[in-house]
Formats: C-alpha cells, sequence, structure tokens
C-alpha cells in the first residue's frame, strides 16, 4: 500500500470537496485470441537459418477482428504473413514497415495483399530474433514496443522473439544388416508472441498455429518482393532504349508479370516472367505474339535487357 504524503492528507481531510478526482482508470484492453499461420513460423525459420550470427527480424502483418462475447469484447488477431528480408550479398538485415529501403519493401508487400486478397490487413507489430539468449523481451524492445504501439493506429501491438540456429545433424542406426543414415541441416529455435498492453508493458500471449481455418496469402511477385531488382531491370531497358509496360499476370503456380517492349525502329518485344523469376527463366513472344526459342541458357544473373537486345540484334 502506497502512503499519501501527509501534507496532502490533511488537505484532503480538511475540505473533502477540494479532493481531487479520482483519476480515470486505463481504458481496458480486451484479451487476444492470436492465431499463427505456418507460413509465418516457415518464413521466420528460413530467415534465421540464412542470417548467420546477425540478428534478423520482420513486420507481422494480418488482420484483427473483433468478438462480442457474453464475458466481454475480444480481439480475434491473425498473422497470415511477414516480409523476409532480401538476402544481399549474404547478409540479412531486418525489415520495419515504412522505414528505410526495406521498410517500403515491406509497405508495398502489404498493398499487394491487400489488393490480391480483398483483406483489410494491418500492420500488426514486428519479430525480431535473439542470436544469443532467451526469448524474452530486452528493456530494449518493451521501449520499442511501447513507442511503436502508441503510434500504430491498429488495436493491438505485438512483438515476437525467436531464438533458433542452424545445425547440422548427423545420425546412423543399425536396422537388422543395414545401417541408416541422416545427413541433415535443420534450425530448431522458439518463437513467443508478446503484447504491448499499456502500463503493464509487453505481456506474453499464447499463439496457435492455424493452417486450416485462416486464408492464406498469396506468394509476393517478383516485382514487389525484389524492387531492386525490377528497379535494375527497368534502368537497364531504359538505357538500352526500350519503353517498358508492365502488366501482371496470374497463372496456376502464382503471380508473375508480363513486360511489353518498345524501340524505336525495332519490332516489339514481350517477355512474360513467372513468378519465381529470375530463378525461372523468362519467356519471350515476337511482335506476333510468337514464342521465340531461347538464345542461350538462363541463368539469375542475367538481366532481361540481355534476352531482348538479342532480338533487337537480330533483326538489325
Ligand atoms: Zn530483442
Amino acid at each position: 500500500m502506497r502512503m499519501l504524503p501527509p501534507r496532502g492528507r490533511r488537505r484532503a481531510a480538511r475540505d473533502p470537496r477540494r479532493a481531487a478526482p479520482p483519476a480515470a482508470p486505463p481504458a481496458p484492453t480486451p484479451p487476444v485470441t492470436l492465431l499463427v499461420r505456418p507460413e509465418v513460423l516457415r518464413s521466420l525459420a528460413a530467415s534465421v537459418a540464412t542470417a548467420g550470427d546477425v540478428e534478423t527480424g520482420g513486420p507481422l502483418i494480418g488482420t484483427v477482428q473483433r468478438s462480442w462475447e457474453p464475458a466481454g469484447e475480444r480481439l480475434i488477431v491473425c498473422v497470415l504473413a511477414t516480409v523476409a528480408p532480401s538476402a544481399r550479398d549474404g547478409r540479412v538485415a531486418s525489415v520495419s514497415v515504412g522505414r528505410g529501403g526495406e521498410g517500403e519493401r515491406a509497405a508495398s508487400a502489404v498493398r499487394w495483399w491487400r489488393s490480391a486478397s480483398g483483406l483489410d490487413l494491418v500492420h500488426l507489430g514486428d519479430w525480431h530474433r535473439h542470436v544469443w539468449g532467451s526469448p524474452e523481451p530486452s528493456g530494449g524492445d518493451r521501449a520499442t514496443a511501447k513507442r511503436l504501439g502508441a503510434q500504430s493506429p491498429a488495436p493491438v501491438w505485438l512483438t515476437a522473439v525467436a531464438t533458433g540456429r542452424r545445425r547440422r545433424r548427423h545420425q546412423a542406426e543399425e536396422k537388422g544388416e543395414e545401417v541408416r543414415f541422416i545427413d541433415a541441416a535443420a534450425v530448431t529455435g522458439v518463437v513467443r508472441f508478446f503484447r504491448e498492453a499499456g502500463g503493464a508493458g509487453l505481456v506474453a500471449v499464447r499463439a496457435r498455429v492455424e493452417g486450416a481455418a485462416l486464408p492464406a496469402l498469396p506468394a509476393l511477385p517478383w516485382y514487389v518482393a525484389d524492387p531492386a531488382r525490377f528497379a535494375a531491370e527497368c534502368r537497364l531497358l531504359r538505357a538500352a532504349g526500350y519503353r517498358a509496360a508492365l502488366q501482371p499476370a496470374s497463372s496456376d503456380d502464382g503471380h508473375g508479370a508480363v513486360l511489353r517492349l518498345r524501340r524505336e525502329g525495332a519490332p516489339d518485344v514481350t517477355v512474360i516472367t513467372g513468378p519465381r523469376y529470375p530463378r525461372q527463366a523468362p519467356v519471350r513472344l515476337d511482335a506476333r505474339g510468337r514464342r521465340v526459342p531461347p538464345a542461350g541458357a538462363w541463368s539469375p544473373h542475367r538481366y532481361l535487357v540481355d534476352l531482348v537486345d538479342l532480338v533487337g540484334e537480330e533483326k538489325r
């Protein structure tokens, strides 16, 4: 129990009408049911696997719905996606929505998913990895969550802390006349979810991994997932005299893009890129829509301009 300073107590006792009105109790934060798509954990594990000793992280994206239950209001929070850091030079940094280059990438991913899915997707919070130590939030994590939670328009702010490392596993087991062996690299770790609860700070929330009842978001098309690559493609095409028009396209295996390319004095070229471009080879069509056989083997280190410039060369 906290003792009132004697001065205040005397004053309150002398004139009860002048006592300060009791402070308004903090707005109650409705309890949360937290559901997480398995793809989020898969993406998180993949980021941890490639991060080495770097503290990686990313945004948590999903939906919030209110549920009016007899016991009171409850928030149903569904984490549907995260944006993995783009691997550049083997180093992996963390991604925060709207902040810095990687943040712009995350913001455009949210916009694309929103329009593709029709879901009211929001930035629910962030996850990050503790390279060493436990999945308990640090003092810095608590301060960051307090600040970002206050700025966020979402009715809930989550912080998830992951641990984990990639380890090689060798195992041999005798079975009758055979010896069975496994040699595999696996990521094992844990992730804990917390919600920012105002005065109470970060409070642990139990998460349920749910694959059947939550909508899965489509894979991002390459030009949204890797805008740096897309910008480089456009720059190179422009430098070669091409004007490019992008037309989103979807197929059974995901979202890609059709690029219509025009250059003064050269026949039009159409390039079809699949969802896994540049790992997947693009297809080029001539001005009459006929498929042009590739001039050589495709490599992810080549660019569209390498592909279409050959078309221009052929016609000279
Ligand atoms: Zn931390």
